[in-house]
């Protein structure tokens, strides 16, 4: 509830600051407007856009996009789990055989959701490109996910993974523990699991060639700049 409450607070702030005049000199690459700055969430100070509520990791993706370093493969077919970024949905919708999904399609109001159980997705070798943002802490076992993931790939084919991550190694839990216990050792009641830098092996087990994207990479004038932060693992199934 804190976080919620300082998030309305500095988001209140900033439209404040932007009505007295404040020099709009920071750029949201989601909605493309210019901003004074960005609003904090939990221990973030520069988490949200001010203007279409976009995260860093959303921001990310977009800047990635639009800077050549990712393609969306347009012509091909998308499967784009929790559908809750709308510049991502706006952009990916633009596919060919787009398929927004997830295990509770009531949550998103985009149109055409429908419900998917990563543990039980079909091998169908269909997608060009996987994207699943903050998904992999939900599921009981990401190892079969990945490989789920992986058979539903075309050869070629890329998945786009964002998780929450912290320094130490991973930490397993699962549904059996009580929510409460869950919310503190993975940070929310829905996680099953907090990750750590080798969520990289877990991909590359499940048969994924990887490139890990940090926004640490990117020149930090432009990072500053979009107040990017975050990072993607790049999977990749062999050709
Ligand atoms: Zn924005």
């Amino acid at each position: 509830m804190a976080k919620a409450a300082g998030k309305h607070l500095t988001r209140t702030a900033l439209k404040v600051r932007k009505a007295l005049g404040a020099r709009a000199n920071r750029g949201c690459p989601a909605c493309g407007r210019t901003v004074v700055g960005f609003f904090r969430y939990g221990d973030n100070p520069e988490w949200g856009c001010p203007e279409c509520g976009a995260s860093p990791r959303e921001r990310l993706m977009n800047w990635l996009i639009d800077a050549g370093r990712l393609a969306v493969p347009v012509d091909g077919a998308i499967l784009h789990m929790a559908p809750n970024e709308g510049s991502l949905v706006r952009r990916f919708s633009a596919a060919r055989d787009y398929v927004p999904a997830d295990l509770d399609p009531s949550r998103y109001p985009v149109p055409g959701v429908r419900r998917m159980d990563l543990m039980e997705l079909e091998a169908s070798g269909r997608y060009d490109l996987f994207y699943a943002s903050h998904v992999m802490e939900h599921v009981p076992d990401d190892h079969a996910v990945l490989r789920n993931i992986f058979a539903a790939l075309k050869p070629g084919g890329e998945a786009w993974l964002i998780v929450p991550l912290w320094e130490k190694p991973t930490e397993d839990g699962s549904f059996a523990i009580p929510p409460r216990e869950r919310e503190r050792r993975f940070g929310q009641w829905d996680h099953v699991r907090q990750y750590g830098p080798d969520f990289a092996d877990r991909i590359r087990a499940a048969g994924f060639e990887l490139e890990e994207i940090d926004a640490a990479s990117i020149d930090p004038d432009i990072r500053h700049f979009h107040a990017l932060d975050d990072r993607l693992f790049r999977a990749r199934r062999p050709a």
